[in-house]
């Protein structure tokens, strides 16, 4: 088994997780055990996970519609509620089985009844396996405003089972995979070279490359926990590719993009500005792209549309002043924070995407 092991928010990945699981349930010795599942996650992976769970005490299941559009929070005042009438007490505890959706919005459920109860992420998409369980970040979208609303606090500990992926679609893996190719554009070139070649119908072997994408997450965040200055690499690509998502939940034209797959196009967006302003090299700026659009296919966005993204980057939190902040890159691993990006550039940086 590989683990991390933190006073607060271990992680533990693979081989005997579940025993250790087991005996960390026993430790905590809840008064109550809420297990928090979408319609999916409850489907296919609440199964495989009560097939595991060898604690006395019952689980209480609690589901809510999967989908981006139901981190909000009317989603967690009805958790609230129901929480509230099963007596949930301080003692209580949850479990978030699920995708980035149910580890977001189940963390900032556990911490805010009843002021803070403990959870435990058991996270089954890959997204949520390299990125969303890990960090502590937790929160609901404002409207179609992504992540507006949260705490950060860590989970009480992380239990990656990557078997979990057997069932997860596609798209979905590969939503993820936009996640990790973001770990290798921040922090190491050779492991980007690695992991832009996964095979998306693979990944029962890819658990190295998960939990090397884990370490780098976990290695940032640990040094920058309330996002002061390294941590803020993490939002590389984010910054366009959050207004691009929150354009296409807005827009009743468009089909709501997957979370990777607006941040693979702010990837190719920022690394272009980045070319222009921090000298990254032009020739692996177009190698990043042209991997990127092999996995994600080429999307249109006309004029108005680029008007209304630009409109959703002033609700970004990097921002400060009504100024736009990005972070960019000079090289693989070399970054510059809170980089003034003038609106010119962010127009150039789409007619780019748009013919290469
Ligand atoms: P998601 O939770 O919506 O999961 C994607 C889809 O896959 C859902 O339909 C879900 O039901 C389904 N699913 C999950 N696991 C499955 C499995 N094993 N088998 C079958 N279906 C399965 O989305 P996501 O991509 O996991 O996460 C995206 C969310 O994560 C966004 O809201 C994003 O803002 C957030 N996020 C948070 C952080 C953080 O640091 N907290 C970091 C990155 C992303």
């Amino acid at each position: 088994m590989k683990k991390i092991i933190h006073n607060r928010g271990s992680i533990y990945c693979d081989g005997d997780l579940w025993s250790i699981f087991n005996s960390t349930l026993k430790t905590l010795n809840p008064s109550k055990l809420f297990i928090l599942v979408d319609t999916n996650t409850k489907a296919h992976c609440l199964p495989y996970f009560l097939s595991h769970y060898s604690l006395d005490l019952s689980p209480i299941i609690l589901e809510f519609k999967s989908g981006e559009s139901q981190k909000n929070i009317h989603t967690c005042l009805n958790l609230w509620e129901k929480l509230s009438e099963k007596g949930t007490d301080r003692n209580s505890l949850i479990i978030n089985l699920g995708g980035g959706v149910v580890t977001d919005l189940g963390s900032f459920v556990a911490c805010t009844i009843k002021r803070g109860i403990e959870f435990i992420n058991v996270p089954t998409s890959l997204l949520a396996m390299v990125d969303a369980s890990v960090g502590g970040k937790n929160g609901v979208d404002l409207g179609t405003v992504k992540n507006q609303i949260g705490t950060i606090k860590n989970p009480h500990s992380v239990f990656i089972d990557t078997s979990f992926l057997k069932s997860l679609p596609k798209n979905e893996v590969a939503s993820g995979l936009a996640e990790m190719i973001k770990h290798g554009l921040i922090a190491s070139e050779d492991y980007w070279d690695r992991v832009k070649d996964f095979d998306l119908k693979q990944t029962e072997l890819a658990s190295e490359l998960i939990w090397e994408s884990i370490e780098i997450k976990n290695s940032i965040v640990t040094i920058d926990p309330f996002e002061k200055d390294q941590r803020k690499t993490l939002n590389y690509g984010h910054t366009l590719g959050h207004a691009i998502e929150s354009f296409c939940l807005s827009s009743q034209k468009r089909q709501e993009m997957l979370h990777g797959e607006a941040v693979a196009i702010g990837m190719i967006l920022a690394t272009f500005i980045s070319s222009e302003l921090t000298a990254f090299p032009k020739d692996k700026r177009d190698k990043i792209t042209a991997n990127i659009l092999t996995i994600f296919k080429r999307q249109n966005f006309n004029e108005e549309e680029i008007n209304l993204i630009l409109k959703y980057l002033m609700f970004d939190k990097k921002n400060a002043d009504g100024k736009i902040y990005f972070v960019l890159l000079k090289n693989f691993g070399e970054y510059k924070i809170n980089c003034e990006v003038p609106n010119n550039l962010i127009y150039s940086a789409f007619e780019y995407y748009k013919k290469i």
